[in-house]
C-alpha cells in the first residue's frame, strides 16, 4: 500500500484554513519593523539622523563616531521590537539570502552580561563564508570576504533578528554578491541619465531607477509535496502524467481565491506590511494553484532587497499554513510556468517618470529620448539580456516546447509604432519651421492622448512598453532581479552616454539647435534598432523564422545563452562603466555555468532514483498481481484461459517493455553523467550535461508516465498531478 501518498491526501483533506484576524489597518502596520526615518528620528541624535539621511540620499560616508551613535540607536530600537540577535543580511551568488546571527548578548568583566552592538559591528563584518560561491576569486588571493553596510536599504527586524542589508565583497574589493554590481549600475545610469535630462530640465540633479516586480508562484500542500522526492530535491516534478483537466477551461485566472490560500496571502501580506514591503496586488494566475503577488514599485536596490526578503518570508509563512511554495519556473509539465516580470523605469529626483509621456511637446521629446534610447540599448545588447535571464530552470520557459522562443524583442504597441514611423521620415539635418510645427502638433504633441487609449497589450513579448514603463517579462520566478536590472541599467547607461556625445557633436560641429540635434539622432536610432521591434505573436513558429532572418539570437539552452556574458563586448561594457571588472565577470560566469551542471546532475540523480526505487518496484508489484490473476484464470479455464486473460497479458507485456526502457534509459544516463563529471572545463561540462545527459529525462519520464496510467492507483506511490494541482 502506498500509505505515504494516501496519508498525505487524508491530511490535506482534513486541513482547515489557519484563520487570520486583521484588526489593524495596514497603513498603521506599514514599516513598523523597519528602521525608517520615523524610527531614526526617535532613536538617533539629531546630528546622527541628519548625517545618516545624507548618507542615504547623497552617499556621504559615515565616520566612526557617527556609526557608534547609529548602532546604539539601532540596537535599542531592535530590542524594543523583540530582537535578540543581529545579522548582516546579504545576497551571495547562490540565489538566496545569507545570514549569520550573533546575539547582542555579551558577558562583561564583573560576571554579569549586557546587550552590545557597536559601530564596527554595524559597518563591517567578516563572515566565515568560505563555502559560498566565488568563482575562484577568493581561492586565488585572500580567502576572506567582507560584508559592508548598505545604508540605502534600511535595516529591519524579522523574527528575533535585526537584519542589516550589506554588500558582500572579497578582501581585494571584488563583488561576491548581487547587490554590489547593482549599486554600481545604479550610479552609472544616474550619471548618464542626469546628463541627458539636463537637455530638457536643468534643475534635475539625480535620476533613480525604479523596479516593480511581479512574483508568480505555486502553492502545494506540504504533506503532498513531501511525498514527492523530485519536488523536494529539485523544486519541480520530474515525472507525472497530465491530469484529465488542466488549465484548458481558463477557469483559474482571476478566479476566486480558495480560502486556505487567501488566509495564507493575508498572513503573508501582514508580514510584508511590517517589513515595509509595499505589496498591493494578489490574484490567481493561469494555472491551477498558481498565484501572483506584486508590490508598488520602489527604487531598484530596495525593490531587489524586498523581493529577496519576500521569497524568504513566503517560505516561512507557508510553514504556518502547511503549504510549500514552488518558485520554480516550471514545476509541472504541460502547465503554465512562473515568471517574475520586472517593470522598469527611470524617475528624476523630483519624482517625474522619464518614460511617461507628458503634456507638452518638450516633455514628450524627453519621453521619446529615453524611450528610443532604451529600445536601441536593448537591440544592441539583446544577447546579454538573454544571458542574464538564463538558468537551468528558466530554460523550461524559454525555448522549450510549451513556451515562447528564447528570442529577445521589444513590443511598443501600434500607436507608438506610428509615432516612430513618423519620426523616421523627418529630414536629415536642420528641420524647417513647418516640419517642426508639424512634429510638435501632430506627432510629439499627440502622444499623451493616444497612450491613454492604447489598449493593445501583447502578453507574448519578453520586453514590452506598458504606458509608462518597460516590462522585462523573461525573468524567471526563482531569479534574483538584481542581475537583469544590473544589465538593463548598464546597457541604457552606455547608450545614453553615446547619445549625449552624438547630440553634443551635432550641436557643436553642425551648428544645429538642440531639438534638431536630438531629433536627428533619434531618427537614426529608430532606423538602426528597427529589427528588435516585434508586435506579433511571440509564441508562433513564424516569429522564430522571422527573427532568424533579422539576425536576432535564439539560444535555447543556458550553456549557449550564457556565453555572451564573457564576450569582449560585455567585458568592455561593464569595465567602462566600472560596474564589474574582468575578474568579476568571469567569476560570475563560472559560478553560473557550474550551477547549471550541478542542477542537471541533481535532477538526473533524483529522476534515476525515483524511477528505480519507486516506479519499477511498483510496476513489478502490479505485474505480479496480474500474473497471479492470469494463473488463476488458467486454473479455471484450462487451455482456453488466453481468451479471458488477453488484456491482462497485454498489460503484463507493456509493463515489461516500460521497465526495460526505464532501466535502459537510467543506465545510459548514468554512463553519460560519469563522462560529463570527468570533464574539467566547466563550459564543456555544462554542454555535456545539456546535450548528453538531459535528453534522457524525457525518455525516462515518458515510460514512467505510461506506467502511471497502467498501474493500480491504490499502489501508486507518488502523489499525482491532479492531487497536487487541484487539492484545496
Ligand atoms: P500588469 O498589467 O502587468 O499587472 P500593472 O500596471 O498593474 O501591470 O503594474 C505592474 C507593476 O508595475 C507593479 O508592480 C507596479 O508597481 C509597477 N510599476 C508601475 N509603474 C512603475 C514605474 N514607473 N516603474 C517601475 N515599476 C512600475
Ligand atoms: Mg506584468
Amino acid at each position: 500500500m502506498a500509505t505515504l501518498r494516501f496519508d498525505a491526501l487524508k491530511e490535506t483533506l482534513r486541513r482547515s484554513p489557519v484563520k487570520i484576524q486583521e484588526t489593524e489597518r495596514r497603513s498603521d502596520l506599514f514599516g513598523e519593523n523597519v528602521f525608517n526615518q520615523k524610527a531614526m528620528r526617535q532613536y538617533l541624535t539629531k546630528d546622527s539622523f541628519e548625517s545618516l539621511k545624507n548618507a542615504i540620499e547623497k552617499g556621504d560616508s559615515i565616520d566612526r563616531s557617527l556609526a557608534e551613535n547609529i548602532s546604539a540607536g539601532m540596537k535599542e530600537w531592535a530590542i524594543s521590537k523583540g530582537a535578540t540577535h543581529y545579522t548582516h543580511w546579504f545576497q551571495p551568488l547562490t540565489g538566496s539570502t545569507a545570514e549569520k546571527h550573533d546575539a547582542f548578548f555579551e558577558t562583561v568583566e564583573d560576571g554579569g552580561a549586557m546587550e552590545k552592538f557597536n559601530g564596527s559591528q554595524l559597518i563591517q563584518q567578516e563572515p566565515d563564508a568560505s563555502s559560498l560561491p566565488n568563482g575562484g576569486i577568493r581561492n586565488t588571493f585572500e580567502a576572506r570576504g567582507y560584508t559592508a553596510w548598505d545604508p540605502s536599504s534600511p535595516a529591519f527586524v524579522w523574527g528575533p533578528t535585526l537584519c542589516i542589508p550589506t554588500v558582500f565583497v572579497s578582501y581585494t574589493g571584488e563583488a561576491l554578491d548581487y547587490k554590489t554590481p547593482l549599486l554600481r549600475s545604479v550610479s552609472a545610469l544616474d550619471k548618464a541619465a542626469t546628463d541627458v535630462v539636463k537637455y530638457f530640465d536643468k534643475k534635475v540633479n539625480k535620476v533613480i531607477t525604479t523596479l516593480g516586480w511581479e512574483q508568480e508562484y505555486f502553492l502545494v500542500d506540504s504533506a503532498l509535496a513531501s511525498t514527492r522526492p523530485d519536488l523536494m530535491m529539485s523544486g519541480r516534478t520530474l515525472l507525472g502524467h497530465s491530469p484529465a483537466k488542466g488549465q484548458q477551461l481558463d477557469d483559474h485566472y482571476f478566479g476566486s481565491i480558495p480560502s486556505r490560500v487567501l488566509n495564507y496571502m493575508r498572513d503573508l501580506e501582514r508580514e510584508c506590511m511590517l517589513l515595509g514591503i509595499p505589496v498591493k496586488t494578489r490574484h490567481n494566475e493561469v494555472a491551477p494553484n498558481q498565484f501572483e503577488l506584486a508590490p508598488i514599485f520602489e527604487e531598484v536596490n530596495l525593490a531587489v532587497d524586498h523581493n529577496s526578503l519576500l521569497m524568504d518570508v513566503m517560505d516561512k509563512v507557508a510553514e504556518r499554513h502547511h503549504f510549500r511554495v514552488l518558485f520554480h519556473e516550471k514545476p509541472f509539465q504541460g502547465v503554465n510556468g512562473s515568471g517574475k516580470h520586472n517593470n522598469w523605469s527611470l524617475a528624476t529626483d523630483s519624482g517625474s517618470n522619464l518614460l511617461s509621456p507628458g503634456k507638452t511637446p518638450m516633455k514628450n521629446l524627453r519621453f521619446l529620448t529615453f524611450f528610443i534610447n532604451t529600445i536601441k540599448a536593448f537591440y544592441e545588447n539583446e544577447e546579454l539580456i538573454r544571458a542574464t535571464i538564463a538558468s537551468a530552470s528558466n530554460d523550461h520557459r524559454l525555448g522549450a516546447n510549451e513556451a515562447p522562443p528564447a528570442v529577445m524583442s521589444v513590443f511598443i504597441g501600434s500607436q507608438l509604432t506610428k509615432v516612430l514611423d513618423e519620426l523616421e521620415k523627418i529630414t536629415d539635418g536642420k528641420l524647417s519651421p513647418e516640419e517642426k510645427t508639424d512634429l510638435k502638433l501632430n506627432v510629439v504633441g499627440k502622444i499623451p492622448e493616444i497612450l491613454l487609449d492604447n489598449t493593445d497589450r501583447n502578453r507574448t513579448s519578453p520586453f514590452a512598453f506598458t504606458g509608462n514603463k518597460f516590462e522585462l517579462r523573461a525573468v524567471g520566478s526563482t531569479a534574483n532581479c538584481a542581475d537583469p536590472m544590473t544589465v538593463l541599467n548598464a546597457i541604457v547607461a552606455k547608450q545614453l552616454k553615446e547619445f549625449k556625445i552624438e547630440v553634443d557633436g551635432l550641436i557643436a560641429n553642425k551648428k544645429m539647435k538642440k531639438d534638431d540635434a536630438i531629433f536627428n539622432v533619434l531618427r537614426e536610432y529608430i532606423k538602426s534598432s528597427k529589427k528588435i521591434r516585434f508586435e506579433g505573436d511571440g509564441y508562433g513558429m513564424a516569429w522564430e523564422k522571422e527573427a532568424e532572418k533579422r539576425g536576432l539570437s535564439n539560444y535555447g539552452t543556458t550553456p549557449e545563452a550564457l556565453k555572451p556574458k564573457i564576450s569582449k563586448k560585455a567585458i568592455k561594457l561593464f569595465g567602462d562603466l566600472e560596474i564589474m571588472n574582468d575578474t568579476e565577470i568571469k567569476a560570475r560566469y563560472e559560478i553560473e555555468i557550474d550551477e547549471y551542471s550541478k542542477h542537471i546532475q541533481i535532477e538526473g540523480r533524483v529522476l534515476g532514483d525515483i524511477a528505480r526505487n519507486h516506479i519499477i518496484p511498483t510496476a513489478i508489484k502490479y505485474q505480479n498481481v496480474l500474473i497471479k490473476n492470469v494463473k488463476g484464470l488458467k486454473e479455471i479455464y484450462g487451455s482456453e484461459f488466453k481468451d479471458q486473460a488477453k488484456e491482462q497479458m497485454n498489460i503484463i507485456e507493456s509493463i515489461s517493455v516500460h521497465i526495460e526502457m526505464i532501466n535502459k534509459g537510467v543506465e545510459e544516463m548514468i554512463e553519460e553523467r560519469k563522462k560529463a563529471n570527468a570533464i574539467e572545463d566547466p563550459t564543456q561540462k555544462a554542454f555535456a550535461y545539456c546535450e548528453k545527459v538531459k535528453p534522457f529525462f524525457d525518455d525516462i519520464r515518458y515510460h514512467c508516465d505510461k506506467l502511471e496510467l497502467l498501474v493500480d492507483d491504490e499502489i501508486w506511490p507518488l502523489t499525482k498531478y491532479r492531487e497536487l494541482l487541484f487539492t484545496k
